[in-house]
């Protein structure tokens, strides 16, 4: 078979068929217009000005490490004039934090940035280890993801640094959309959307500059930069419900391949039905903290921005993509992509039925409550609450501490669920 040609340099040879759109391009070409597409995010969303200090997220994972890889290249290619600086959160998971903190270790060499390593325990006195003996697997991301959340804002702090980026990719976006459709959640959908969280009134914005970037991509990318990442999943899995909308984003995607776009897209138009009031941003927003509802915030994907499995979907590319490699030589079959047709397409919004101010109104049953800003009184941290989601965790971990310790070697599964049970019961009632 004849080699096809690259779609955008028409020279190079393709070997790469573009998850996104299923365009055929070679390496290069690739990796260019996967950086200009973040490029194009970042200009058009006024994400940066020039001297701001920025804090990359960063936990060793593919989607940090390509965020920090991509965003040292667009600064230095169109002089942003960033200070770029890696976080990283140690939750304290053993075997699999120690391993990943390594690999940021190495990154910052690579990319010569400093690096500053926040610790659960030093912040919580817990660490996530400590934190699964006394609850169990299940439910743990919540802890995680309210945890990380304040963790990397309060290192920002620590560091005088007022603007946090995430690699939260496109897939991670499409799944809390889809979630917070099937909860009913507009508010929260709402804010899931944007691209920015956090206003003048926080202290630390958070962003996630690859929103628009697939995860397949992200791979890819990372693949033919030949970066430096660690790519173990985490140990702890996610939530049920979170799992279910990414596999549900996976196969969407498998017989669509804009769907994943489509999704973030939809998302993003359904966000402008939604009043300003309704969705004002906080970080402990829901009216009844409830540990099932802690799941649907972003940043609350278990292990953020690294390491959930989509049964193994992800790992399998990375071996099948060392494979290619080692058989480099060998012709790529690119015949059996499909149709231009699935390119970014839109839908025309100009034609919608929907007519905005039923949007909100609509809902019956659930109130679409204003969101005020305040501070946590334990923490100071910011919230809508008198108390902030990780200090009512806390306080329902502090409580049944002294008896965990000594239950800790009898621990079975249904102790550990009636645990949970009264915690939510607590939690609830406080
Ligand atoms: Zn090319
Ligand atoms: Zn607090």
């Amino acid at each position: 078979m004849a080699p096809v040609p690259c779609a955008i340099c028409k020279t190079s040879r393709a070997l790469i068929i573009r998850p996104k759109n299923h365009q055929k391009l070679c390496k290069e070409c690739f990796i260019t217009i996967f950086e200009e597409e973040i490029h194009h995010t970042v200009t058009t969303t006024k994400l940066f000005s020039p001297g701001d200090r920025i804090a990359i997220g960063a936990s060793g994972g593919k989607d940090s490490t390509v965020l920090a890889s991509v965003l040292k290249t667009l600064n230095e290619r169109y002089n942003y004039g960033l200070e770029l600086v890696l976080l990283s959160i140690d939750e304290g998971i053993k075997g699999y934090r120690d391993d990943s903190l390594e690999t940021v270790k190495r990154n910052a060499v690579q990319y010569d940035m400093p690096l500053k390593i926040v610790g659960y325990d030093e912040l919580y006195g817990w660490t996530m280890d400590q934190v699964v003996e006394a609850i169990g697997k299940k439910g743990n991301c919540t802890y995680c993801g309210v945890f990380r959340r304040q963790a990397l804002d309060r290192g920002a702090k620590m560091l005088g640094i007022r603007h946090v980026v995430t690699g939260h990719n496109a897939d991670d976006v499409a799944e809390t959309i889809l979630m917070n459709l099937l909860r009913g959640d507009l508010p929260r959908l709402a804010r899931s959307t944007s691209i920015v969280t956090g206003d003048e009134m926080s202290e630390v914005r958070r962003s996630k500059p690859l929103k628009y970037a697939y995860e397949k991509e992200i791979v890819l990318y990372a693949h033919h930069k030949k970066l430096d990442y660690f790519s173990t999943e985490c140990l702890y899995s996610p939530e049920a419900f979170r799992g279910s909308a990414r596999t549900l984003i996976k196969n969407l995607e498998r017989v669509r391949p804009s769907a994943i776009l489509d999704v973030v897209r939809s998302g993003e138009d359904m966000a402008k039905l939604v009043p300003e009031a309704v969705t004002g941003i906080s970080h402990c927003k829901s009216q009844k903290v409830s540990l099932s509802s802690a799941d649907g915030e972003e940043g609350a994907a278990g292990c953020g921005t690294n390491g959930r499995s989509s049964g193994g979907e992800m790992a399998d590319m990375e071996k099948k993509l060392q494979e290619d490699e080692e058989a480099s030589s060998r012709e790529i079959d690119v015949t059996a992509a499909a149709s231009n047709g699935v390119n970014g397409q839109r839908h025309d919004r100009i034609g919608s039925k929907t007519e905005p101010q039923n949007g909100a109104k609509r809902e019956s049953g659930k109130k679409l409550t204003r969101q005020t800003l305040g501070t946590c009184k334990k923490c100071g941290y910011m919230s809508s609450q008198d108390i902030c989601k990780a200090c009512m965790l806390l306080e329902g971990l502090n409580k049944n501490r002294p008896k965990m310790e000594i239950e800790v070697d009898v621990e079975d599964e249904e102790s550990s669920t009636l645990r949970r049970r009264m915690e939510r019961l607590a939690l609830a009632a406080g």
